[in-house]
């Protein structure tokens, strides 16, 4: 992820990574009490662009407000840092990783102050580009109750891990989490679409992390005339589908063979997920043409 030359943006500053360090009684680092973002920058013809920036340095915001993290940097500072970050560390495309963590603190009180660091590299497909293999997890995503299931909060990712691992274990890709009512929900780390007689269909928002390309790909069907609900649907809806893709920052669209060895009869070139594939390539790497995310 770096090398002796590689800088990071801290506070404010931007500091050698092979030298930056944080204190062991950082609050975030005993209790996952810390937001995140996960961000991808690309080369288009007019220079480096990092897709949906401010979009995603919102939902930065609004995590850390949602669980009563003091981070008061405003979206612009943030987008600017990262243009600046991407720039003195020559990439252009690469993936982006905003942190805010809290100070020393042992007790489970708010903190009184919060660092923010930045980080990058160059980082191809998260997921590959080979259609996933999915299972269907034992772990089911944590209720909407137990906590903020719309922020990105670090300590949310012990469950992605280990529905990743129990995944890998089992020789498959990817997990496939369900709510804790037995829902389709979202992968470890991206949103599900699935495709049943030319309709697409993706469940609601409510038990899952609102995706920034979720909203995209909303978009992009209702460009190309696609129709879309949005629901809750039972894991049978899923198994009888046409065909079906993960979505996310780090995995952009990506296709999914099959759900515990059952296939979808659909082949991928035909179905509309790899239709919105090619719009999301063609958008990421386009310098003019941005979308605002309004779902
Ligand atoms: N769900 C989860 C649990 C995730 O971690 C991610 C990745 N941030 C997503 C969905 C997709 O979100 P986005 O499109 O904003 O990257």
């Amino acid at each position: 992820y770096y090398n002796n030359n590689t800088l990071i943006y801290l506070d404010g500053k931007f500091v050698k990574a092979s030298e930056a360090t944080t204190d062991l009684y950082c609050q975030t680092l005993h209790y996952g009490y810390g937001v995140f973002e996960g961000i991808r920058a690309y080369a288009t013809e007019t220079g480096t662009r990092v897709f949906k920036a401010k979009e995603h340095y919102n939902r930065l915001k609004n995590s850390a407000a949602l669980i009563n993290i003091p981070f008061d940097y405003s979206t612009q500072e943030l987008v600017d840092a990262t243009y600046e970050l991407l720039e003195k560390n020559n990439l252009n495309d690469a993936y982006v990783r905003p942190l805010v963590f809290c100070d020393p603190n042992m007790s489970l009180a708010r903190p009184n102050n919060v660092s923010i660091m930045i980080c990058a590299w160059e980082w191809g497909a998260y997921l590959g580009d080979k259609r996933l293999r999915l299972t269907v997890s034992s772990y089911c995503r944590p209720h909407p109750r137990s906590i903020k299931i719309e922020a990105k909060v670090c300590g949310h990712y012990v469950n992605s891990i280990l529905a990743t691992n129990e995944a890998k274990d089992k020789g498959f890709d990817e997990a496939l989490l369900l709510d804790s009512d037995g829902y389709l929900a979202e992968g470890p780390g991206a949103n599900l679409f699935f495709e049943k007689n030319g309709v697409l269909f993706t469940p609601q928002l409510g038990n899952i992390l609102p995706g920034i390309t979720r909203a995209t790909v909303l978009e992009l069907a209702e460009k190309l005339g696609v129709e879309v609900k949005q629901g809750l649907y039972k894991p049978e809806v899923l198994v009888s589908a046409d065909s079906a893709f993960f979505c996310g920052t780090a995995a952009e669209v990506i296709g999914i063979e099959s759900v515990d060895e059952r296939k979808f009869p659909k082949s991928w070139n035909e179905s509309l997920g790899r239709k919105l594939q090619e719009a999301y390539s063609r958008l990421i790497r386009n310098s003019e043409k941005i979308l605002s995310t309004t779902h």
